[in-house]
């Protein structure tokens, strides 16, 4: 793979991310994909998925788990609803994520990943060792079918989430870093927690935003890569320092409109094209 391809986010049924139709007509050579929803989930579907990846010349790079129930309309909503951290629906979606890391397999995609949700902060608590024991299940699961991990970040800071990595001392436990999220949950400036998370992030999304009047209590603003508060060229030279060479994977919530999603996912596609070359890069 070269050095840096362009990636974007997309959903094969639902979900978040872009239709995969976006993603060839703009020849985007890497996505990562929003696992189908538990129905269609089936390894047919893997295999469908698959043949067309093959036959428009494009390689999947993540699985990413969702669950039913989730929503991300507010800080304190994201708490109870995302992710594997809400108890009461924790053992269901443990097995799902079970099921989603068996279906990237038919994928023949050795990359998981997830939204954990917001880790309990004291470390010494039995929900902080719960969630612990929760996580390292599930890296055990992948691991069993030679994939890794890769926790997105935003909910915790960069310290608070590589302490909680070394808690649950998995070696096939990484990063899936989002620059804006950072931001948008108010958890820290992203380039100093990219900086510290370092070797540890094994892919990206590129996404951009605004910080908050009030950040980690109200949302920041999500916007068009390039017209947010992350600095893309400040990004992507802090992924070089940090030896980061892998897809950068365009992600951008917007409606299922694929006029719109073309006309964004371009104008990003342009930014980091520029960028790459300012840096003597691709
Ligand atoms: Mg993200």
């Amino acid at each position: 793979m070269d050095h840096w391809p362009i990636g974007v986010f997309t959903s094969i049924d639902a979900g978040f991310g872009v239709r995969l139709e976006v993603a060839d007509e703009l020849n985007v050579p890497t996505i990562q994909v929003h696992a189908p929803h538990h129905d269609t989930r089936s390894p047919e579907t893997a295999e469908k998925f698959l043949a067309k990846l093959e036959e428009l010349g494009i390689q999947l790079t993540a699985v990413f788990g969702g669950f039913d129930g989730e929503s991300y309309a507010d800080i304190p909503t994201v708490e109870k609803t995302v992710g594997l951290v809400p108890i009461a629906t924790r053992e269901a979606r443990l097995k799902e994520m079970f099921e989603i890391s068996d279906f990237a397999t038919h994928l023949k995609c050795d990359v998981v990943a997830l939204h954990l949700g917001f880790v309990p902060h004291d470390t010494s608590s039995s929900d902080y060792h719960d969630i612990v024991a929760c996580t390292r299940s599930l890296c055990q699961h992948c691991k069993k079918n030679n994939q890794n991990l890769h926790l997105e970040t935003g909910q915790e800071t960069a310290d608070a989430l590589i302490q909680f990595m070394d808690d649950v001392a998995c070696d096939n436990l990484f990063v899936n870093f989002d620059p804006a999220n950072m931001i948008l949950y108010g958890t820290g400036e992203p380039i100093e927690a990219l900086i510290k998370l370092g070797k540890r992030v094994r892919s990206i999304h590129c996404k951009d935003a605004k910080w908050a009047d009030k950040p980690g209590k109200e949302w920041g603003q999500e916007v068009p890569l390039g017209q947010g508060q992350v600095g893309i060229q400040k990004y992507l030279e802090t992924l070089r320092t940090i030896g980061y060479e892998g897809p950068l994977t365009i992600e951008r919530e917007i409606p299922q409109d694929p006029e719109r999603q073309k006309s964004e996912i371009g104008g990003a596609i342009e930014v980091l094209n520029t960028t790459k070359q300012a840096l003597s890069i691709g």
